[in-house]
Protein backbone atom coordinates (compact mmCIF):
# COMPACT_ATOMS: atom_id res chain seq x y z
CA UNK A 1 0.00 0.00 0.00
CA UNK A 2 1.24 3.60 -0.83
CA UNK A 3 1.33 6.19 1.88
CA UNK A 4 0.80 9.74 0.96
CA UNK A 5 4.46 10.76 1.72
CA UNK A 6 5.27 7.95 -0.67
CA UNK A 7 2.94 9.50 -3.43
CA UNK A 8 4.47 13.02 -2.77
CA UNK A 9 8.08 11.53 -3.77
CA UNK A 10 6.89 10.02 -6.41
CA UNK A 11 5.42 13.40 -7.85
CA UNK A 12 8.34 15.25 -7.26
CA UNK A 13 10.60 12.43 -8.49
CA UNK A 14 8.35 12.92 -12.06
CA UNK A 15 8.88 16.90 -11.72
CA UNK A 16 12.39 16.25 -11.57
CA UNK A 17 12.66 13.89 -14.03
CA UNK A 18 10.18 15.62 -17.04
CA UNK A 19 10.23 19.18 -15.69
CA UNK A 20 13.62 20.01 -17.53
CA UNK A 21 12.44 18.14 -20.76
CA UNK A 22 8.98 20.04 -20.87
CA UNK A 23 10.43 23.12 -20.34
CA UNK A 24 13.44 22.59 -22.70
CA UNK A 25 10.84 21.54 -25.51
CA UNK A 26 8.53 24.82 -24.73
CA UNK A 27 11.43 26.92 -24.81
CA UNK A 28 12.37 25.94 -28.46
CA UNK A 29 8.73 26.24 -29.15
CA UNK A 30 8.88 29.94 -27.93
CA UNK A 31 11.91 30.49 -30.01
CA UNK A 32 10.41 29.27 -32.90
CA UNK A 33 7.43 31.40 -32.47
CA UNK A 34 9.66 34.02 -32.30
CA UNK A 35 11.46 33.55 -35.21
CA UNK A 36 8.61 32.87 -37.61
CA UNK A 37 6.94 36.55 -35.90
CA UNK A 38 10.25 38.66 -37.11
CA UNK A 39 9.95 37.23 -40.07
CA UNK A 40 6.23 37.88 -40.59
CA UNK A 41 7.49 41.32 -39.34
CA UNK A 42 10.21 41.70 -41.81
CA UNK A 43 7.54 40.55 -44.33
CA UNK A 44 5.44 43.42 -43.71
CA UNK A 45 8.19 45.86 -43.64
CA UNK A 46 8.84 44.79 -47.22
CA UNK A 47 5.24 45.46 -48.11
CA UNK A 48 5.30 48.77 -46.81
CA UNK A 49 8.66 48.95 -48.98
CA UNK A 50 6.72 47.76 -52.17
CA UNK A 51 3.72 50.54 -51.67
CA UNK A 52 6.35 53.17 -52.29
CA UNK A 53 8.16 51.39 -54.75
CA UNK A 54 5.63 50.75 -57.13
CA UNK A 55 3.84 55.01 -57.03
CA UNK A 56 7.54 56.39 -57.12
CA UNK A 57 9.56 54.21 -59.61
CA UNK A 58 6.99 54.89 -62.61
CA UNK A 59 7.48 58.49 -61.61
CA UNK A 60 11.11 58.30 -61.56
CA UNK A 61 11.84 59.10 -57.99
CA UNK A 62 13.97 57.99 -56.02
CA UNK A 63 13.28 54.93 -53.63
CA UNK A 64 15.74 55.03 -51.22
CA UNK A 65 16.82 58.33 -50.55
CA UNK A 66 13.99 61.00 -49.57
CA UNK A 67 10.96 61.24 -47.47
CA UNK A 68 8.37 59.66 -47.30
CA UNK A 69 5.36 61.72 -47.92
CA UNK A 70 1.76 61.98 -48.53
CA UNK A 71 0.80 62.20 -52.23
CA UNK A 72 -2.71 63.92 -51.76
CA UNK A 73 -1.20 67.09 -49.18
CA UNK A 74 2.87 66.38 -49.59
CA UNK A 75 3.59 66.23 -45.97
CA UNK A 76 6.74 64.33 -44.74
CA UNK A 77 4.90 61.32 -42.88
CA UNK A 78 7.18 60.53 -39.64
CA UNK A 79 8.08 57.59 -38.31
CA UNK A 80 5.02 57.03 -36.17
CA UNK A 81 2.73 57.52 -39.55
CA UNK A 82 5.31 54.34 -41.14
CA UNK A 83 4.93 51.60 -39.23
CA UNK A 84 3.52 48.64 -41.44
CA UNK A 85 -0.19 47.93 -40.19
CA UNK A 86 -0.17 49.68 -36.79
CA UNK A 87 0.26 52.73 -38.21
CA UNK A 88 -2.72 52.19 -41.05
CA UNK A 89 -5.53 50.69 -38.06
CA UNK A 90 -4.25 53.65 -35.15
CA UNK A 91 -5.08 56.35 -37.87
CA UNK A 92 -8.07 54.80 -39.07
CA UNK A 93 -6.90 54.51 -42.08
CA UNK A 94 -6.88 58.07 -43.12
CA UNK A 95 -3.72 60.43 -42.94
CA UNK A 96 -2.94 62.14 -40.17
CA UNK A 97 -2.65 65.61 -41.50
CA UNK A 98 -5.28 66.00 -44.26
CA UNK A 99 -7.64 63.62 -43.53
CA UNK A 100 -7.59 61.90 -46.55
CA UNK A 101 -8.03 58.00 -46.83
CA UNK A 102 -5.36 56.14 -47.61
CA UNK A 103 -6.21 53.14 -49.92
CA UNK A 104 -6.88 49.81 -48.22
CA UNK A 105 -4.77 48.80 -50.59
CA UNK A 106 -1.64 49.85 -49.04
CA UNK A 107 -2.48 47.55 -45.63
CA UNK A 108 -3.91 44.76 -48.03
CA UNK A 109 -0.19 44.26 -49.33
CA UNK A 110 1.53 44.71 -46.33
CA UNK A 111 -0.19 41.64 -44.47
CA UNK A 112 -0.40 39.93 -47.73
CA UNK A 113 3.74 40.48 -48.08
CA UNK A 114 4.21 39.65 -44.41
CA UNK A 115 1.92 36.31 -44.67
CA UNK A 116 4.20 35.45 -48.26
CA UNK A 117 7.58 35.78 -46.34
CA UNK A 118 6.36 33.70 -43.58
CA UNK A 119 4.46 31.13 -45.47
CA UNK A 120 7.73 31.11 -48.16
CA UNK A 121 10.23 30.05 -44.84
CA UNK A 122 7.25 27.42 -43.70
CA UNK A 123 6.80 25.85 -47.06
CA UNK A 124 10.77 25.00 -46.64
CA UNK A 125 9.95 22.44 -43.87
CA UNK A 126 13.81 23.40 -42.46
CA UNK A 127 14.38 23.07 -38.79
CA UNK A 128 14.81 27.44 -38.35
CA UNK A 129 16.11 26.93 -34.99
CA UNK A 130 19.56 24.60 -36.51
CA UNK A 131 18.98 26.77 -39.93
CA UNK A 132 22.42 26.46 -42.49
CA UNK A 133 24.24 28.96 -44.03
CA UNK A 134 22.80 27.59 -47.64
CA UNK A 135 19.84 27.97 -46.31
CA UNK A 136 19.57 31.20 -44.99
CA UNK A 137 21.65 32.30 -48.63
CA UNK A 138 18.29 30.54 -50.39
CA UNK A 139 15.59 32.20 -48.44
CA UNK A 140 17.46 35.75 -49.03
CA UNK A 141 17.75 35.00 -53.01
CA UNK A 142 14.05 34.20 -53.06
CA UNK A 143 13.08 37.00 -50.61
CA UNK A 144 14.66 39.57 -53.45
CA UNK A 145 13.01 37.66 -55.88
CA UNK A 146 9.64 37.63 -54.76
CA UNK A 147 10.34 41.36 -54.05
CA UNK A 148 11.29 42.38 -57.38
CA UNK A 149 7.57 39.82 -58.35
CA UNK A 150 5.45 42.08 -55.94
CA UNK A 151 7.45 45.73 -57.52
CA UNK A 152 6.78 44.51 -61.38
CA UNK A 153 3.14 43.37 -60.32
CA UNK A 154 2.04 46.22 -58.58
CA UNK A 155 3.47 48.60 -61.36
CA UNK A 156 1.60 46.43 -64.20
CA UNK A 157 -1.51 46.73 -62.21
CA UNK A 158 -1.03 50.48 -61.84
CA UNK A 159 0.33 51.58 -65.12
CA UNK A 160 0.76 48.47 -67.68
CA UNK A 161 4.18 48.45 -67.83
CA UNK A 162 6.58 46.24 -66.99
CA UNK A 163 8.99 48.25 -65.34
CA UNK A 164 12.60 47.66 -67.14
CA UNK A 165 14.84 49.23 -64.00
CA UNK A 166 12.86 46.49 -61.92
CA UNK A 167 12.95 43.80 -64.24
CA UNK A 168 16.83 44.46 -65.14
CA UNK A 169 17.91 44.16 -60.92
CA UNK A 170 16.15 41.30 -61.31
CA UNK A 171 18.08 39.92 -63.84
CA UNK A 172 21.50 40.51 -62.29
CA UNK A 173 19.72 38.92 -59.09
CA UNK A 174 19.65 36.35 -61.73
CA UNK A 175 23.05 35.93 -62.74
CA UNK A 176 24.06 36.08 -59.36
CA UNK A 177 21.87 33.11 -58.10
CA UNK A 178 23.09 31.34 -61.37
CA UNK A 179 26.39 31.78 -60.29
CA UNK A 180 25.70 30.41 -56.38
CA UNK A 181 23.91 27.72 -57.48
CA UNK A 182 26.63 26.29 -59.82
CA UNK A 183 29.31 27.02 -57.30
CA UNK A 184 27.07 24.79 -54.72
CA UNK A 185 26.90 22.41 -57.70
CA UNK A 186 23.27 21.79 -57.56
CA UNK A 187 22.00 21.80 -61.01
CA UNK A 188 23.56 21.44 -64.25
CA UNK A 189 24.97 24.33 -66.11
CA UNK A 190 23.58 24.24 -69.61
CA UNK A 191 19.76 25.32 -69.21
CA UNK A 192 20.80 28.35 -67.58
CA UNK A 193 23.16 29.04 -71.12
CA UNK A 194 20.59 28.33 -72.66
CA UNK A 195 18.48 31.22 -70.72
CA UNK A 196 21.07 33.63 -70.47
CA UNK A 197 21.59 33.19 -74.28
CA UNK A 198 17.75 34.05 -74.60
CA UNK A 199 17.84 36.82 -72.20
CA UNK A 200 20.67 39.07 -73.80
CA UNK A 201 18.56 38.12 -77.55
CA UNK A 202 15.75 39.69 -75.85
CA UNK A 203 17.79 42.55 -74.74
CA UNK A 204 18.77 43.27 -77.69
CA UNK A 205 15.83 43.26 -79.97
CA UNK A 206 14.91 45.52 -76.79
CA UNK A 207 16.77 47.58 -76.99
CA UNK A 208 16.81 48.09 -80.99
CA UNK A 209 12.83 48.58 -80.65
CA UNK A 210 13.99 51.54 -77.89
CA UNK A 211 15.71 53.17 -80.21
CA UNK A 212 12.58 53.11 -82.78
CA UNK A 213 9.50 53.77 -80.78
CA UNK A 214 11.30 55.51 -77.66
CA UNK A 215 9.42 53.00 -75.24
CA UNK A 216 9.91 49.81 -74.05
CA UNK A 217 7.91 46.55 -75.85
CA UNK A 218 5.64 45.12 -73.59
CA UNK A 219 5.77 42.15 -75.38
CA UNK A 220 9.57 41.71 -74.89
CA UNK A 221 9.31 42.40 -71.80
CA UNK A 222 6.59 39.73 -70.68
CA UNK A 223 9.14 37.01 -72.40
CA UNK A 224 12.13 38.75 -69.97
CA UNK A 225 10.10 38.54 -67.30
CA UNK A 226 9.01 34.58 -68.14
CA UNK A 227 12.96 33.56 -68.59
CA UNK A 228 13.11 35.77 -65.12
CA UNK A 229 11.14 33.28 -63.57
CA UNK A 230 12.23 30.36 -65.61
CA UNK A 231 15.80 30.60 -63.48
CA UNK A 232 14.37 30.62 -60.39
CA UNK A 233 11.44 27.99 -60.64
CA UNK A 234 11.32 24.60 -61.72
CA UNK A 235 10.37 23.24 -64.61
CA UNK A 236 7.73 21.72 -63.97
CA UNK A 237 6.46 23.99 -61.28
CA UNK A 238 6.86 27.39 -64.26
CA UNK A 239 4.44 25.44 -66.36
CA UNK A 240 1.91 25.34 -64.23
CA UNK A 241 2.30 28.68 -62.78
CA UNK A 242 2.17 29.42 -66.47
CA UNK A 243 -1.10 27.53 -66.63
CA UNK A 244 -2.48 29.32 -63.44
CA UNK A 245 -1.88 32.68 -65.39
CA UNK A 246 -3.67 31.67 -68.58
CA UNK A 247 -6.48 30.96 -66.19
CA UNK A 248 -6.73 34.29 -64.29
CA UNK A 249 -6.56 35.85 -67.27
CA UNK A 250 -9.25 33.99 -69.38
CA UNK A 251 -11.31 34.49 -65.95
CA UNK A 252 -10.87 38.04 -65.95
CA UNK A 253 -11.48 38.43 -69.65
CA UNK A 254 -14.68 36.82 -68.89
CA UNK A 255 -15.83 39.10 -65.99
CA UNK A 256 -14.29 42.30 -67.84
CA UNK A 257 -16.81 41.03 -70.98
CA UNK A 258 -19.67 40.62 -68.34
CA UNK A 259 -19.10 44.27 -67.16
CA UNK A 260 -18.74 46.52 -70.86
CA UNK A 261 -21.67 43.95 -71.89
CA UNK A 262 -23.62 45.52 -68.83
CA UNK A 263 -22.50 49.50 -68.54
CA UNK A 264 -22.07 49.28 -72.58
CA UNK A 265 -24.72 52.14 -73.16
CA UNK A 266 -22.98 54.87 -70.58
CA UNK A 267 -19.45 54.42 -71.29
CA UNK A 268 -17.32 56.51 -73.14
CA UNK A 269 -14.44 54.65 -75.43
CA UNK A 270 -11.29 55.71 -73.15
CA UNK A 271 -13.14 53.32 -70.17
CA UNK A 272 -13.83 50.52 -72.57
CA UNK A 273 -10.34 50.66 -73.63
CA UNK A 274 -9.01 50.73 -70.39
CA UNK A 275 -11.50 47.59 -69.65
CA UNK A 276 -10.39 45.69 -72.11
CA UNK A 277 -6.54 46.23 -71.05
CA UNK A 278 -4.88 43.15 -69.04
CA UNK A 279 -1.96 43.15 -66.83
CA UNK A 280 -0.35 39.99 -68.27
CA UNK A 281 2.80 40.50 -65.75
CA UNK A 282 0.73 41.19 -62.90
CA UNK A 283 -1.19 37.28 -63.41
CA UNK A 284 2.40 36.06 -64.46
CA UNK A 285 3.59 37.42 -61.22
CA UNK A 286 0.76 36.42 -58.76
CA UNK A 287 0.69 32.73 -59.86
CA UNK A 288 4.51 32.32 -59.51
CA UNK A 289 4.53 33.18 -56.00
CA UNK A 290 1.02 30.62 -55.44
CA UNK A 291 3.05 28.04 -57.60
CA UNK A 292 6.58 28.56 -55.50
CA UNK A 293 4.68 28.31 -52.21
CA UNK A 294 2.10 25.56 -53.27
CA UNK A 295 5.36 23.76 -54.93
CA UNK A 296 7.34 23.77 -51.98
CA UNK A 297 4.52 22.75 -49.62
CA UNK A 298 3.88 19.87 -51.86
CA UNK A 299 6.83 18.68 -52.21
ZN1 LIG B 1 -2.14 63.93 -46.29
Amino acid sequence: MLKIGQKYNIGIYILKVYMPQILKFERGKMMEVIIYAIIFIIGTLFGSFFTLAIYRIPLGLNIIYGHSFCPNCKNKLKFKDLIPIISYITLGGRCRYCKEKVRIRYLLLEVLSGFTFLLFVLSLKIDILFITTNQIIDIMFYFIYISTLFIIAGIDKENFQIQKSVLNFGLILSILFMIYVCISERSAIYTYIILICMIIFLLILDTIYLKKKSNSNYTINILLLSLYMMIFTKSENYYYSVALTLLLISLKMFIQKVKVLCKKQNMTNKEKTKELKIPIGFYLCVSNIILLLVANFAS
